[in-house]
């Protein structure tokens, strides 16, 4: 085996924007919820090849090729499973570095208004 464990390949997977991966190779069109795009694997003139980002995984329906983002760099750079791995961490590392989603994004707890209305209880009377 190759020594990578499934939770660090995991990591490194959703790490990799596959559409940001694929777009460096195939001009990308968005197409619903996928990314359409002629297939880099096969001669084609009207777009078969897709991509899925919510599942990080691209298929194309003439040629019948498909994957994840580490089949993708293997077929397209014709490389190694740790080749592969290898250069996707690193995109996952410089992606992770350069976009810091979980800072600066956190919503401010509205705290003023949590006591504003006491509730009545009708002790008053
Ligand atoms: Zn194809």
């Amino acid at each position: 085996m190759t020594g990578y464990s499934p939770a660090l390949l995991d990591e490194i997977r959703t790490g990799v924007d596959i559409v940001e991966l694929v777009g460096r190779f195939v001009n990308l069109r968005k197409a619903g919820v996928n990314y359409k795009g002629l297939c880099p694997f096969h001669a084609e003139k009207t777009p078969s090849f897709t991509v899925n980002p919510k599942k990080g995984i691209f298929h194309c329906f003439g040629c019948g090729v498909g994957g994840d983002a580490f089949a993708f760099l293997m077929k397209q750079d014709r490389v190694s499973f740790p080749e592969a791995v290898r250069a996707l961490a690193k995109t996952a590392a410089s992606g992770h570095a350069s976009t810091s989603p979980s800072v600066g994004s956190i919503p401010r707890w509205p705290d003023a208004s949590a006591s504003a209305s006491p509730p009545r209880d009708g002790t008053a009377c």
